[in-house]
């Protein structure tokens, strides 16, 4: 794609790297048919094809609208684009950059701006979990969209005492913790059996994904740059030898860090020798899976559907490692369609757009229901599985925590 790109975009970091990212693109649109928003809103501006011509008017000089930016908003960041993408089309970072850059140049409407803010500061805050479970009590009063994001909690259980040599360090993030104790407590117990002890640090602190998608990039880039300070003396005095990740929208997110802090020097260098060691714990695990059945004491349930995040399958690309480990403990997965199609959970996008997120939802779970009749779906990120739960019976459930269960006695 040729541009002609403004002075503004000439001279800036940010237009020259739209440009080298834009220049890939060939107009083809073959991204058109796996994306999810063009696919139920069914306009061309709501398609990465759109989305890139809206980013290129802009560097050209085109002065962007709220409706452009509106289209940009409608993206669930899935990057199924970029998986389909015969070219090679960093659509992910030139969407991430592009909507830096239109914030800049688009004043957002008063509620907008504090409804992004609320869910921002509420996500991050320290009484988080005093409001999840004030939520829980209240719940039939609160808006749908909100109630839904509350699951039931499944509780944290004992933690193991065992001391191993090998440590990791598994993040207390953000709404994990409060939301689904169950999923860290299990992680560290499946951890414990494979022979990993998990390193202790209590304090919580997010990614830096949820303020970043909500236009509040400098408190996100602190994050970034407080988790590289904690995280990396650790693995550099040996204390520990992996940060593991049981929410794939973290892993992705983490594993992005040099990206975000590109235009710092310093912090760029610590968050790539910091991404060698990040690691999803199905990578981990993956070594172990003999192991691990060799101690399971119960059966696993007859027949599961595994849904696989964009986070682990489109930005991670660790899909056939986790379905294999997945096969490989013995889960009989149920094949169905679709299983590239993003959920619609997609962090905040949930709450922000349901008119988009819902009929994904639902999209999804039609489809792994004429896969054949499921006992449970399993997933590997917190915010899929709430978001799927609040539209089935079935049971959804991270994967770890069903390991966990058939470990238990
Ligand atoms: S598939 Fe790639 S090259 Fe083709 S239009 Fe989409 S982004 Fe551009
Ligand atoms: S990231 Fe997903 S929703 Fe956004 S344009 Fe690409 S395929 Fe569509």
């Amino acid at each position: 794609m040729q541009t002609n790109l403004a002075e503004w975009a000439r001279n800036s970091h940010d237009g020259q790297a739209i440009d080298e990212i834009l220049r890939k693109c060939v107009h083809c649109g073959f991204c058109q048919a796996t994306c999810p928003s063009y696919q139920i809103l069914g306009n061309e501006l709501d398609s990465p094809r759109g989305r890139i011509y809206l980013i290129k008017e802009m560097v050209e000089g085109k002065t962007p609208t709220a409706v452009s930016q509106q289209h940009l908003d409608l993206c669930l960041t899935c990057r199924n684009c970029e998986t389909t993408c015969p070219s090679g089309v960093q659509y992910g970072k030139l969407l991430d950059i592009g909507r830096q850059v239109m914030a800049d140049k688009v004043k957002r409407g008063f509620t907008e701006r504090l409804q992004r803010k609320i869910l921002a500061r509420g996500l991050n805050s320290p009484v988080f979990g005093i409001s999840v479970r004030l939520g829980r009590i209240v719940r039939s009063f609160i808006p749908k969209t909100l109630a839904n994001k509350l699951p039931v909690a499944r509780p944290a259980g004992v933690l193991p005492s065992g001391n191993h040599v090998r440590k990791v360090l598994v993040p207390v993030g953000c709404v994990q913790p409060e939301l689904m104790p169950s999923i860290d407590a299990a992680t560290i117990r499946v951890l414990n059996a494979a022979g990993i002890s998990a390193y202790d640090l209590p304090a919580r602190a997010c990614c830096g994904a949820v303020n970043f998608h909500l236009d509040q990039t400098r408190p996100s880039l602190q994050q970034m740059r407080h988790n590289i300070d904690t995280w990396v003396p650790l693995l550099e005095s040996g204390k520990i030898e992996a940060i593991v990740m049981n929410a794939s929208g973290c892993g992705a997110f983490v594993k992005e860090y040099p990206f975000h802090l590109r235009e710092d020097p310093v912090y760029t260098e610590k968050a790539k020798y910091l991404v060698e060691y990040v690691k999803d714990v199905a990578e981990l695990l993956a070594p172990h899976s003999q192991e691990l059945v060799q101690k399971f004491k119960k059966k696993l349930p007859d027949s599961v559907a595994f849904h696989p995040p964009c986070t682990l399958q489109h930005w991670q690309g660790l899909r056939p490692l986790t379905e294999k480990l997945l096969t490989e403990l013995g889960f009989k997965l149920t094949a169905f369609g679709e299983s590239h199609l993003c959920c619609g959970a997609a962090g905040t996008y949930s709450v922000l757009h349901p008119e988009v997120a819902m009929p994904l939802r639902d999209r999804k779970l039609e489809a792994i229901q004429a896969g054949g009749p499921v006992n449970a779906i399993i997933t590997s990120n917190m915010g899929c599985m709430t978001h799927l739960q609040s539209g089935t019976n079935t049971p959804v459930r991270h994967w770890i925590e069903v390991v966990d269960e058939v470990l238990s006695a």
